[in-house]
């Protein structure tokens, strides 16, 4: 009685490229990855939450080339700068980061497998291709038929990327070429390195099994790259490859595609440098469902801004208040029927826009108690420890510091000089609190909190 095991869930982001840094309709998909399993834990599950670098590819290496730095030197350092940014936005770490230029050995014989398996050929050309014709389930992610395919042996991509209407053999292992410079493996398959799409099914495999409960990327990655990650798999594990696919919409900005022409491709530094909170980003894309496309702006942003230090004012001015015992009953259960109404709408398919309305209701009930003095310690306990535990899931709030008892002490002094009218003294205690506010009350109930 009492006792449940903890159910095991098991997640996949499909990761940066680390070739640039990350922009910031990249970190709206991270953002939604951590949403996820900050969600799953906070509702008892035991997520294993693994999140690559694709730390090889046709931009890496390009990139690499034009920096003259290796590979390893050139993705180290993006990397580095996309942890920063996670960081910055409060994103807890995944438990595993593999990077495909680690796991060459395990690749190379998922890529053997396959060929085994009559799902992959070596080409005239070096490289090894996954024959599309021989995996009859191939575009049901997509709802691209079969016979709407080129079939295998007459079409042949060896680019990372491509459009649907190029649906066709994809390559595995890559054949070394001269752009490649001095990235490459010499292993059974030739000389040459890994395609992008075999990485992903590989890692997968490695760290979570034949099987992914929840598979996160942005929706860009919807064809061809998870396209070709379950027909790697599943000629492979034999079993469905994911059960559930989460895929981030598309993020606008001012109206356009992100793009250089436009110039408004944004970094979270530029966010930072511009001077918003990043975390104001967070509370900006919670405001949206995550399925939908959305368009991003400064001036929303520094809207959101506004809201967010309006939330973290309640918060200073809950964990700063003291009032007269007592307290209204009807408090605790309204708090609770907005914990629950968070709590239902996000079981909804992480409906983070209704939850955010649930919560803002929420601190304005909050507020308002604090103004009309109603709270007791109780109330107040009770409500940090509820905004505690939501902020395990959405990670967008400030916790400040309880007021020592000495400061405490000079507040009530204060006001017991000021009942008394002796507003010298008073004025005295006041200056001793030159770094804190004091907000008073109905009730005699008063907030003190550093400025
Ligand atoms: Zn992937």
């Amino acid at each position: 009685m009492g006792f449940r095991a903890k159910k095991d869930i098991n997640m996949y982001v499909c990761g940066p490229t680390v070739y640039n840094y990350a922009h910031i309709g990249n970190m709206r998909t991270y953002i939604l990855g951590d949403l996820i399993t900050r969600f799953l834990e906070y509702k008892g599950y035991n997520v294993k939450y693994v999140r690559n670098y694709t730390d090889v590819d046709d931009k890496t290496i390009k990139g690499s080339i034009e920096s003259g730095k290796s590979l390893e030197e050139f993705t180290n350092f993006y990397i580095k700068e996309f942890e920063k940014d996670c960081a910055l936005l409060n994103l807890n770490e995944p438990d595993v980061k593999p990077r495909p230029t680690k796991l060459i050995k395990e690749i190379v014989e998922f890529i053997e497998d396959l060929i085994k398996d009559g799902y992959a050929y070596k080409a005239k050309d070096g490289s090894t291709y996954f024959d599309i014709s021989k995996f009859v389930n191939y575009g049901k992610l997509n709802n691209i038929k079969q016979k709407e395919l080129k079939k295998g042996g007459s079409g042949r991509v060896n680019l990372d990327e491509y459009e649907k209407d190029n649906a066709s053999d994809f390559v595995l292992w890559k054949a070394w070429k001269e752009e490649d410079g001095k990235v490459f493996w010499n292993t059974s398959l030739g000389k040459g390195r890994p395609g992008w799409h075999i990485e992903c099914s590989v890692m997968c495999y490695k760290y979570l099994g034949k099987t992914v409960d929840i598979h996160v990327g942005g929706e860009d990655l919807k064809f061809p790259h998870h396209e070709n990650e379950i027909a790697q798999s599943e000629a492979h594990n034999k079993v469905r490859f994911t059960n559930y696919w989460v895929h981030g919409g598309m993020l606008t900005v001012d109206g356009k595609k992100m793009s250089k022409r436009y110039g408004n491709i944004y970094t979270i530094k530029e966010v930072l440098e511009k001077g918003y909170n990043p975390i104001a980003l967070k509370l900006y894309y919670f405001m949206s469902n995550y399925r939908s496309s959305m368009d991003f702006s400064f001036d929303e942003l520094k809207e959101t801004e506004l809201k967010l230090n309006g939330l973290n004012k309640t918060i200073k001015r809950l964990v700063g208040y003291h009032g007269p015992k007592g307290g209204v009953e009807e408090y605790k259960k309204k708090i609770k029927i907005y914990l629950k109404d968070i709590e239902k709408v996000m079981d909804n398919d992480f409906n983070t826009r209704l939850a955010m309305t649930y919560l803002l209701d929420m601190f304005s009930y909050i507020n308002l108690n604090i103004t009309e003095g109603k709270l007791s310690t109780g109330n107040v306990k009770f409500t940090l420890q509820t905004l505690k535990k939501l902020d395990t899931v959405f990670g967008i709030f400030q916790f400040p510091e309880m007021p020592t008892k000495l400061i405490l002490k000079k507040v009530k002094k204060r006001q017991w000089y000021r009942a008394k009218k002796n507003y010298v003294m008073a004025d005295k205690m006041r200056d001793q609190l030159k770094d804190y506010l004091v907000e008073d009350h109905k009730n005699g109930a008063f907030s003190v909190y550093k400025i």
